[in-house]
């Protein structure tokens, strides 16, 4: 049983606790869907950093070093392989910010206020947590944050 689910059991138990919530953003079964959903994402990216950070390290596969001491090195691979150790440093990073996000995600849903807009404080439409289950702005605000940050 996660917490969650707890949750929604001691306050069926007790119902006037509800008085004392916040107002919710949603329903608990569409709350405890975006959880399972931001758990399912939560581990995904886990692994994804994990594999990425093994990669860009020469721990996953050792062909690179195989092949380093059986064969000269030549600048075109050697350039070659600094590029790609550079896109995987660079997706991982991604990728964590990304796990940033939905742990924040998932922080704010044990708040009470996912859903919700941090900086307009409506609630963000159905549409758009379903595309991006660990956004923190509504489409509106996220498009002015977005220009904002273009303008820099
Ligand atoms: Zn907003």
């Amino acid at each position: 049983m996660t917490d969650f689910d707890s949750w929604s059991q001691s306050k069926k138990q007790h119902p006037f606790l509800g008085h004392f919530i916040r107002e919710p953003t949603m329903t608990h079964p569409e709350l405890a869907t975006y959880r399972r959903q931001l758990l399912a994402l939560h581990n995904r990216l886990d692994g994804d950093v994990s594999f990425l950070t093994d990669e860009a390290l020469g721990k996953a596969g050792d062909e690179s070093y195989v092949r380093l001491s059986h064969a000269p090195i030549h600048m075109a691979d050697s350039g070659t392989e600094c590029f790609e150790q550079q896109f995987t440093l660079g997706l991982r990073e991604n990728e964590e910010r990304r796990l940033q996000e939905v742990a924040a995600a998932l922080e704010r849903l044990e708040q009470r206020v996912f859903g919700r807009c941090e900086e307009c404080q409506q609630t963000i439409s159905q549409t758009r947590l379903h595309a991006l289950p660990y956004t923190r702005y509504c489409v509106r605000c996220a498009r002015q944050i977005q220009g904002k940050t273009a303008e820099r």
